[in-house]
């Protein structure tokens, strides 16, 4: 009874999105606002002009407008590597030897390897049009900081890059990568900004986190003409960038006569599963339709399943706005031997607010456990995983193997969020049988929760 359906299913380039979808505009809940954090009163757009791009401050805080057209130039931009592939895992499903039919959308065939070109090139298209000289932005891993880069150098604009130290050092292609794109690279923290020499001043042996190289990146945009700050994830924005992932699966889906029953994602600051459940979502908060959707995180920065749903700071620094959301404090930092990303503390406003009313479910998975399931996918399927997106292979490979169990023949479909290339590190320790788990202790998450702000 099994229809023919295609290994990889593409889009023709008519049928990609014209327009991001808003799902906030669907939500009868709507995401808590960006506080000030000395007033603490909601963020206004002028003061969030500050710091951000005026047009992406409008998509910011426009929770009603359900779509928002894509400018022709990012459209032309998407072009050059989108469509992205819906896959049919065949090989996976053969070697599960499961009923179940598994699905992914795969976004690491560009060069910065992730979803992040997507909302990347929007970012810098509005601060091109706005007139602006350049961008700063911080990135964890390094892949945020590759898709702006690129980006930039498209559109002609200054980007300047605050790399958690750590990453600086253990990933030293990532860096040379961006640098040829033309941005220039600071390790944070650093001491070219007052709040990097503040942490550095206090943790003289840090190796830095994604929460302090944010502060660097803001300070220095709003301490230089012309300059704006960027952020790769959480905000709703960049979820809003990130819809043409699900959009583009929800046509693929159509044109195959299928659904998914499962749809599941990586989930660090939310930006990938935002944007690949987001239509889907929209029909489900519509009653039209239902999925079950599954965020993974790691069990090392488990902030939607152990994390408090609270306004907290989104930096280290606590220069930034307050964000209502699921968090484990701005002051946490995920174990030094965790690998895989996802090391954010905090979750997008949107995904938190879905979460607290349950339209979706999240789970945590330990990281040796996510590099058996990224190796078992690769040498399957022949793409090699980024770490993040292996979360959500880990359990797309759970789901089928309880579909085996119970004779179920479920669409399970997940994103795949990148490749591993720049991640040969944490493989060679998987690799040698020295990669280990950690999870933090109920002590030590309730130690960095006490310091949430007072709202
Ligand atoms: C950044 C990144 C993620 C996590 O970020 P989200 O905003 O949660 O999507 C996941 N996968 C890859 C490959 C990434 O680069």
């Amino acid at each position: 009874m099994s229809k023919n359906i295609p290994y990889k299913t593409y889009l023709e380039e008519s049928e990609l999105p014209k327009q991001w979808y808003n799902v906030r505009a669907d939500m009868k809940n709507k995401p808590a606002p960006l506080l000030n954090p000395e007033t603490h009163k909601p963020m206004t757009a002028k003061e969030l002009s500050v710091v951000f791009c005026d047009e992406l401050v409008k998509q910011e805080i426009d929770d009603t407008t359900p779509f928002f057209d894509i400018p022709e130039e990012i459209i032309e931009f998407y072009k050059m590597y989108r469509p992205s592939p819906l896959v049919r895992a065949y090989c996976l499903e053969k070697a599960l030897d499961t009923p179940a039919h598994i699905y992914y959308k795969f976004e690491g065939n560009n060069t910065s390897g992730s979803h992040k070109l997507n909302s990347a090139i929007a970012q810098a298209y509005y601060a091109k049009k706005q007139g602006l000289k350049g961008v700063t932005t911080e990135t964890g891993a390094g892949q945020w900081g590759t898709a702006l880069a690129m980006a930039c150098s498209y559109f002609g604009l200054d980007c300047r890059v605050y790399m958690v130290k750590c990453s600086y050092e253990q990933k030293p292609f990532r860096r040379e990568v961006m640098r040829t794109y033309g941005a220039s690279v600071t390790p944070s923290p650093s001491d070219t900004t007052n709040v990097g020499r503040k942490i550095l001043a206090e943790h003289p042996n840090t190796t830095g986190s994604l929460g302090c190289a944010i502060s660097e990146a803001v300070e220095a945009a709003v301490s230089t003409e012309g300059y704006r700050y960027v952020l790769g994830s959480v905000l709703s924005q960049v979820l809003l960038h990130q819809t043409v992932i699900g959009l583009e699966s929800k046509t693929a889906f159509e044109k195959i006569g299928e659904k998914p029953d499962i749809i599941i994602g990586c989930a660090g600051g939310g930006s990938n599963l935002g944007g690949l459940i987001s239509p889907f979502m929209g029909e489900m908060l519509r009653k039209e339709a239902n999925y079950r959707i599954i965020a993974v995180e790691p069990a090392s920065c488990p902030s939607l399943t152990r994390g408090k749903y609270a306004y907290d700071f989104c930096d280290t620094g606590m220069v930034c706005p307050l964000a209502k959301m699921y968090t484990l404090g701005s002051g946490f930092i995920p174990s030094a031997n965790h690998a895989g990303g996802l090391r954010y503390h905090g979750m997008s406003s949107i995904l938190s607010q879905l979460y607290e009313d349950k339209y979706i479910e999240a789970v945590s998975v330990e990281q040796t456990a996510v590099f058996a399931a990224a190796q078992k996918f690769a040498r399957v399927e022949g793409i090699l995983p980024a770490p993040e997106s292996s979360h959500a292979i880990k359990v797309a490979i759970d789901e089928a193997l309880k579909c085996k169990e119970t004779g179920e023949a479920k669409n399970i479909f997940f994103g795949l969020t990148g490749t591993g290339y720049f991640d040969m590190y944490a493989y060679q320790a998987f690799n040698d049988g020295k990669m280990s788990d950690y999870i933090p202790t109920d002590a030590e998450i309730a130690e960095s929760l006490s310091k949430l702000p007072k709202v």
